[in-house]
């Protein structure tokens, strides 16, 4: 069955010639998909009958299988979705008090970078994710908030793989969220481990998209440790790939920084990193990590992050410390996944007695 989303609107259109219809219905059936959040071809109660039965008949809304679901108290949503060849991808709703509704999206099956701490990079890379598999994870949850009267309003690349290593669809996607579900590039957030040449190209688009980098460490050698791919762009290279990032598009750029106690937490690599980062217009952003199986760091005291963010302060870098959405139902990054094939892996528990 063909998936409806992956079809633009003269594609649609060609098929719709094909059954015989009036030029009008593509527009009219993408009115019902992005706009009024159509879940069935039924509810498209101003499509003749026989043609809902038609369409119902040979396209699918959405190729992506929920594998499963887990909603968290804090009204988080996380999803394992299973993809048309099996491969697992992460997607998480994040519900705020201020109304904002935001969805962390997968780019890829699994990830190459290998960063030691992160659940996807100890899984490994599978594939690439299509245009269609990367913005369906947005739109599929946009559709069921236009259902309740909520709106889909903000979307995070920042869930399994590594969005400029699969640079083209993801580019496609960002257009297609902007287009297609009315999302503002400032509304949408890249984020990326840090490779210089595309953070280069990403600044050439013209986009208004919020970069976000991976920083976590503000020495080459204790950065390589963490994240391997700083061998082949450090942290100058890739400082130079933001500055002129920040020159193209007028955005301050994001940090992203996962505090590990006794790691990278403590005022002196605090001071270093204000040094780096000092005059550039910046936020950082502090997360405490979140623990994974097959790496031994553990988050950092609040207190430690307090003052760490303190000291930031005086060198007139902004920083906060970033809550952490869902943690009772395993949304770090690749975690969903792993929880989910361990379980899969282990024995049946004996029968009670
Ligand atoms: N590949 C991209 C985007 C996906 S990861 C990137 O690395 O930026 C999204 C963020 O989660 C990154 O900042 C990543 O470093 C961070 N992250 C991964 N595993 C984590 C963990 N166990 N605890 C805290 N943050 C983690
Ligand atoms: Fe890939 Fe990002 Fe995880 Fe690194 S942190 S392994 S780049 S998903």
């Amino acid at each position: 069955m063909e998936d409806l989303y992956a079809l633009s609107e003269p594609e649609l259109a060609a098929r719709l010639k094909a059954l015989g219809q009036p030029g009008y219905r593509a527009k009219q059936i993408r009115g019902w998909l992005y706009e009024k959040g159509a879940a069935s071809f039924q509810e498209m109660t101003d499509l003749p009958k026989p043609l809902r039965d038609t369409l119902e008949a040979s396209f699918c809304l959405g190729a992506l299988a929920i594998e499963t679901e887990q909603n968290s108290k804090d009204g988080t949503i996380k999803r394992l979705y299973k993809l048309h060849d099996g491969q697992l991808v992460e997607a998480v709703l994040m519900a705020y008090e201020d109304g904002r509704r935001t969805a962390c999206i997968s780019s890829q099956a699994g990830c190459a970078m290998g960063c030691v701490f992160c659940a996807t990079g100890q899984m490994g890379f599978a594939r690439q994710l299509t245009s269609t598999e990367i913005f369906e994870q947005a739109a599929l949850y946009a559709r069921e908030l236009t259902q309740r009267g909520e709106r889909l309003s903000n979307v995070v690349l920042m869930g399994m793989g590594e969005p400029f290593h699969n640079y083209d669809a993801v580019l496609e996607a960002i257009r297609r969220l902007q287009r297609e579900l009315g999302i503002g590039a400032r509304h949408i957030t890249v984020s990326t481990v840090g490779l210089a040449p595309k953070i280069r190209q990403f600044a050439e688009e013209g986009l208004q998209v919020t970069l976000a980098i991976s920083l976590h460490a503000a020495t080459d050698a204790e950065r390589s440790a963490l994240l391997p791919i700083n061998d082949r762009w450090p942290l100058a290279e890739l400082l130079d790939a933001c500055r002129y990032y920040v020159e193209k598009s007028g955005r301050r750029i994001s940090f992203e920084w996962a505090l590990i106690a006794g790691k990278n937490d403590q005022p002196q690599e605090a001071e270093r990193l204000g040094r780096l980062l000092s005059g550039l217009p910046c936020h950082v952003n502090l997360i405490p990590l979140n623990p994974t199986t097959r790496y031994e760091g553990a988050p950092t005291a609040l207190s430690d992050a307090a003052r760490f963010v303190e000291v930031l302060e005086r060198y007139g870098v902004p920083a906060t410390v970033r809550v952490r959405r869902g943690i009772d139902i395993d949304a770090g990054c690749g975690q969903l996944k792993s929880t989910v094939l361990k379980r899969r892996v282990e024995p049946p528990a004996p029968p009670a007695r």
